[in-house]
Formats: C-alpha cells, sequence, structure tokens
C-alpha cells in the first residue's frame, strides 16, 4: 500500500467537476451561501476544463426574450419535439426562463459576443444560437468560479460518494486523489453538487489504433457524473437516450455553422437529396413524428444510416457553392479556430479544400449525455413552483439521495441545455443546496473514519495489483493476473458496440443482445478487481475505466426495459422497430441497489406542462 498523505477538508458545499455547470454552480453558490465554505474540485484545471475547453463558437441556448426572439415556452416545445416527446418539461422551463440572464454575465464578464451591425443584438446563427469570439470561454468562467470559491482543487479526481452513516440516503461528501502526488483527499460536506460531464468512449469509436482519442465528445468525459450517483443509490432517467452526431468526418467538426449560417446542405454519392427519399419508410417506423418542424435529429441521422446502409454513401456536405463567396469561406475555416482546429488539420491532410472538394460526414459513435440534443442522467426534483408531484421532493435539482444535486449533463430529461444552460443548471443547484443548508437538513452528517479508510484501500488497489503482477509478466507485456486500463477499456467499448447497439452494428440491438451484453459486463465488473495501474496517471485511468464500465451497465439495462425504437438514427431495438407511444411515451427510471449491485426499472409519466398552440413558432 502506498505511503501516501491524506488531507481532509469540511465545506458546505462541494462541487464535483468545474466545467460549465461546476463553475456556474461555484459562482451561484457564493452569491446565496454568503458565509458558507464552497469548494471546487476538478480533475483538470478548471480554466481549461470539460467539453468547452478549447473555446466555442456559438451559445446554443440563449432566448433573447428581451427582444421577444423566443420564450422559454418556445424552447421546451422546441426540445420536446427533438427529443421525441419525452423531456421533462419542468427542468427545461426552468432552465429556459434563467438562461439568458446567465448569457448577459458571460457578455459582462468579456466574452467577446458578435453583434448584429444592423439590429445591435447578439449575432444570430440559428434561432437558439448566437455567435461569439470563443477561445477563450472556458478561461473566462473559471475566473467567476475562482473568486467565488474558498479553495478550487485541480488534478484531483473523485472516485466515490461519502454517505452518512445516520441516514443511508443523504450524501456526506466524497473522496479522491490528486493524479500528479497521489495524496489522497477525502471532502466531508454538507452538500455536493455533482457536475462531471457526460460519457465518452464507453462505445468503441471510429477513431481506433493511431487515431484512438479522437471522438466527438471530449475523451476525457467519463462518465463520472453518472457513475458517482448510480454507486450511491440515485435514481437515473433515460440512460438508454445516447446521441450519435453527425459531423465532419475523422476530425469530427461541427455541422450547425455550415447548415445554419452558410446554408450548406448534404447529399449522397450521386448528387441526390437523400432525406427525402425514406420519408414514407421513416413514417412507418414513427408516424406522424416525421412530419414535425424541425425534423427531430435522431430521425435526420436515421435517414443518413439507412442511406449509407443500401449503399448510397458517401454522404457530403456541400460546401463548393458557398464557399465561392468570400465572406462565408472565411467563416467557414474560422468556424474550426475557436473550436475543432483538428478538422481543418485533417482536411489539409486529405487534401480537401471544401472550396472545390464537398467534405464527407459520417454518423459518430454513441455517447451519453445530458445536455445535448439527448437527455440521460440523474432523477432529480424540478422547480416548486412548476413540477407535478411525480416531479418535486423539496429542493430544486436534488437527485433521490439527500443532499446530493445534479447539474449539466450529470441531469436527465432536460435536453438541448448546451454550456449556457449548463451553467444556468449549475446555478440553479447551487441555489437549492443553500436553501437545504439553511433548513437545517445537513445536520448530524457523520462520516466515520473506517469508511474513509476503505475507500483509501479501494481507491489505490489497481497499484497493488500491479506492484504485485508485475513479477510475472512475460513478454514484455503479457500479464496474467492483472489488466491493464486499456485492455480493460477496449473489451469494454466491444462489448458496448457489439451488443448495446455501436457503430460495428448500424446502432442495432435486441432483447437477446443486451442480456448477453449485461451477462459480459458484469464478468467485466469481476475482472476490473484486477486492474493494475503503474503510476497515478494509469490509477485515473483504472478509475475512469471503472466508472465507464458502471454507467455502461446502466445504459444497457435502459435500452433493453424500453421495448421501443423511440430514437431511430440514435439506436434499434430489432425486436420493437416501431414507435410505441401507446406502450412507451414515458420516461424510464432506474435504481441500482449499492449492496446487491442490482437494477431495478420503473415507468414514470411524462407530463406536458406547455401547450402545444405556439407549435409553428418552435421552428
Ligand atoms: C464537441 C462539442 C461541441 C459543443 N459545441 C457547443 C456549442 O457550440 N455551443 C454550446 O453552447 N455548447 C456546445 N457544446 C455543449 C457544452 O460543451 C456542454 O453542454 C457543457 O460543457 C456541459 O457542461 P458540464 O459542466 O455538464 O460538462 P463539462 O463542461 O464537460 O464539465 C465537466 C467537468 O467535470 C470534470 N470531471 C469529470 N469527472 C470528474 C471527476 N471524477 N472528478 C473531478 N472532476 C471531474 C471534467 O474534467 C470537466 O471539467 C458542445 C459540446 C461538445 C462536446
Amino acid at each position: 500500500m502506498p505511503k501516501n498523505k491524506t488531507h481532509y477538508e469540511d465545506c458546505d458545499i462541494l462541487v464535483v467537476g468545474g466545467g460549465m455547470a461546476g463553475t456556474g454552480a461555484t459562482f451561484e453558490a457564493r452569491h446565496w451561501g454568503r458565509d458558507l465554505k464552497i469548494v471546487c474540485v476538478e480533475k483538470a484545471n478548471i480554466d481549461r476544463s470539460g467539453a468547452v475547453a478549447q473555446g466555442l463558437y456559438a451559445i446554443n441556448c440563449y432566448m433573447g426574450m428581451q427582444w421577444n426572439e423566443n420564450q422559454p415556452e418556445d424552447h421546451v416545445r422546441y426540445a420536446r419535439n427533438d427529443l421525441m416527446g419525452l423531456v421533462r418539461e419542468d427542468l427545461g422551463y426552468d432552465m429556459a426562463r434563467h438562461v439568458d440572464s446567465t448569457v448577459h454575465m458571460f457578455d459582462e464578464w468579456g466574452l467577446p459576443m458578435m453583434k448584429n451591425p444592423k439590429t445591435g443584438r447578439y449575432q444570430r446563427e440559428g434561432k437558439w444560437q448566437i455567435m461569439i469570439h470563443g477561445e477563450s470561454y472556458k478561461p473566462i468562467v473559471a475566473e467567476a468560479a475562482k473568486k467565488s470559491a474558498d479553495k478550487i482543487y485541480n488534478r484531483i479526481m473523485i472516485t466515490h460518494l461519502l454517505m452518512d452513516e445516520n441516514n443511508e440516503n443523504r450524501v456526506g461528501g466524497a473522496v479522491g486523489f490528486n493524479m500528479r502526488t497521489g495524496d489522497f483527499h477525502v471532502f466531508r460536506s454538507k452538500t455536493v453538487i455533482v457536475a462531471a460531464g457526460g460519457a465518452s468512449h464507453i462505445f468503441k469509436p471510429r477513431a481506433v489504433g493511431e487515431g484512438m482519442g479522437r471522438t466527438w465528445y471530449a475523451p476525457w468525459s467519463n462518465g463520472s457524473a453518472y457513475a458517482l450517483p448510480i454507486a450511491a443509490g440515485a435514481k437515473m432517467t433515460q440512460m438508454e437516450n445516447r446521441i450519435v452526431l453527425c459531423r465532419f468526418k475523422d476530425g469530427y467538426g461541427p455541422v450547425g455553422a455550415y447548415f445554419l449560417h452558410l446554408k450548406t446542405y448534404t447529399q449522397n454519392a450521386n448528387g441526390e437529396n437523400y432525406e427525402k427519399k425514406w420519408y414514407d419508410q421513416t413514417k412507418k417506423l414513427v408516424g406522424e413524428y416525421i412530419d414535425h418542424h424541425p425534423t427531430p435529429t435522431c430521425l435526420r441521422n436515421h435517414a443518413f444510416v439507412q442511406e449509407v446502409m443500401a449503399g448510397g454513401g458517401p454522404i457530403h456536405m456541400v460546401t463548393k457553392e458557398a464557399f465561392q463567396d468570400p465572406h462565408l469561406e472565411t467563416v467557414g475555416w474560422e468556424n474550426f479556430l475557436g473550436m475543432t482546429v483538428g478538422q481543418a488539420v485533417v482536411w489539409a491532410s486529405q487534401n480537401i479544400d471544401p472550396k472545390y472538394t464537398n467534405p464527407e460526414l459520417t454518423t459518430s459513435e454513441p455517447y451519453v449525455m445530458g445536455s445535448h440534443a439527448t437527455c440521460s442522467g440523474a432523477w432529480v426534483s424540478g422547480p416548486e413552483d412548476i413540477s407535478p408531484p411525480e416531479y418535486f421532493w423539496g429542493y430544486n435539482r436534488m437527485m433521490t439521495v439527500e443532499g446530493l444535486f445534479g447539474a449539466g449533463d450529470t441531469v436527465g430529461g432536460s435536453a438541448h441545455k448546451f454550456s449556457s444552460g449548463s451553467f444556468t443548471e449549475g446555478r440553479l443547484a447551487a441555489k437549492a443546496a443553500v436553501k437545504y443548508i439553511e433548513d437545517q437538513k445537513a445536520k448530524n452528517i457523520k462520516i466515520g473514519d473506517e469508511q474513509c479508510e476503505n475507500f483509501r484501500k479501494i481507491i489505490y488497489k489497481p497499484l497493488e495489483n500491479y506492484t504485485v503482477g508485475r513479477n510475472e509478466i512475460t513478454g514484455g507485456t503479457v500479464s496474467p493476473s492483472y489488466i491493464s486500463p486499456i485492455q480493460g477499456l477496449q473489451r469494454l467499448q466491444k462489448i458496448m458496440d457489439e451488443y448495446v447497439g455501436g457503430i460495428s452494428v448500424n446502432y442495432m440491438t435486441n432483447d437477446n443482445l443486451l442480456k448477453r451484453g449485461l451477462e459480459l459486463l458484469e464478468w467485466l465488473q469481476e475482472d476490473l478487481e484486477h486492474v493494475g495501474a503503474e503510476d497515478y496517471h494509469q490509477l485515473m485511468r483504472a478509475w475512469e475505466l471503472k466508472h465507464r464500465a458502471i454507467t455502461s451497465q446502466c445504459v444497457t439495462e435502459h435500452t433493453l426495459f424500453r421495448e421501443e425504437t423511440r430514437w431511430p438514427g440514435y439506436y434499434y431495438r430489432g425486436d420493437h422497430m416501431k414507435l410505441d407511444d401507446k406502450n412507451w411515451h414515458c420516461l424510464t427510471v432506474s435504481r441500482r441497489d449499492p449492496k446487491t449491485g442490482k437494477f431495478t426499472m420503473e415507468k414514470m409519466p411524462v407530463y406536458h406542462i406547455i401547450g402545444d398552440e405556439d407549435k409553428k413558432k418552435a421552428s
């Protein structure tokens, strides 16, 4: 057992993850909790961490209420439509009614916003998006968090939540280790806000071998946001609703600005508009949902996937026309500079100048997240003024474990939050966490030394596995007694890919495959007891893998439970190929028993709180 120091920190609000939601939570916690001790713990460094690390070119969620461009009701209708009817409208509405104030603060803090020279308003890219010069987006919001927190801990990965020994369903903090020094950190806290991002690399990625690590979603998003609450017995929702993205091939460069601003369009290898070819077939699967406007993201993917399977690929983005305009050509290239420089490098390396060659598109491997055109994550309480009883248990964004809150990708049911909405949700969670403390709900939490010591042993076990097992290594790296994190990761990705609907099976799965997948995942869990780490970096990889594995089990259980194909283009249940509103117009909710590791599933009602009358406006 390595002799690492143990550090104790006692605080009121512990924010796990300092990305968009975490910085929002840290900032807002100080506003309401002037005298509280607020601590933020981040796996990387909050100046450049999370999905926004490299910057963004657009803020994808801004209502523009001051100019009556959109109202929160419009956004709920939009998200509901895109997610094929299934969202938590209370959460979406709550985020939408507060998001503009968040964006106005970004503006005040110095984020360069593009303005429309004619109107003086923020420059729109689409109905919901506004354009920014966003390379420094993350350092700007990080500064607000740094000024608000009592302490920011960088380079500490949180591995487990601490639970109150007086109340087994109440949180009492978290533990983790510093990935540079190896020291063990115990955070005893009255409340915990999990804001640890989404999950990439649970399904086998398209980029393998020398390209491994190149994914659309941030490669360091390892599902801690789900694994931490799942392991503590918190309920999760819509975990089957993984997202598949249509992006520029190999670089995963964003297509939004191309469609919306450059007005480019897609075609198959023969120059045909393939989407309309698949209209009748899609209508048979999902009924009138295909007639909704805008076409739900998954259904556009569906046409793409079907066309490629029918031999119509590759699919191209027609850039040659727009790029003849020098201004649009500049915008097209700049779109990557603030966000995905790698796409420009890929084009350069493949001799693609979009002015003369239409670049290829692809559909990505699936990801799990709660803030994009998808809504997997924790089952949380909504706000008291609008949530129906099934959606409300006292504190906004509190999970089913007391004192445990979530925001951003962590929270399920509320899609299309993006960067600004995630920051906003962090603010909402923090405000509620302060109230929870003020209401004296966090009294007499007991965290004994034994609980901490047990976690310490568990956390460092991979180092011990390696130290013991390396004596048996043969042939340079072949070990009979431990598996390395990369071996475990590739095994996980193969199971998820082949059994749970990844790229190699064109997103197809069924009851038999899922049951077999669950068996294989259980055996993987057994073997993960023997994962070996040769240094602290590998120890981080080992824990990232363990978090991915438990997230994957939850995704698979949910996919098995929902006996329909609700989102063709994200995944298909081959044994239930049709959307089934009669039986499945509901939310799925799971809970893993922390003692037995077994999942139980239930259906929860979908309440349509916002009326339909303005449907046209939402387009
Ligand atoms: C490629 C891409 C393009 C996007 N484009 C746009 C766009 O143009 N406009 C827009 O508005 N939004 C965009 N988004 C969405 C936006 O980035 C996300 O909605 C937002 O970042 C989610 O916020 P979050 O706080 O939940 O996660 P993140 O911002 O990813 O933050 C999670 C944080 O948790 C940390 N963490 C993870 N695990 C642990 C752990 N165990 N212990 C401690 N810390 C941990 C991570 O290091 C990270 O800092 C895009 C996302 C991606 C991936």
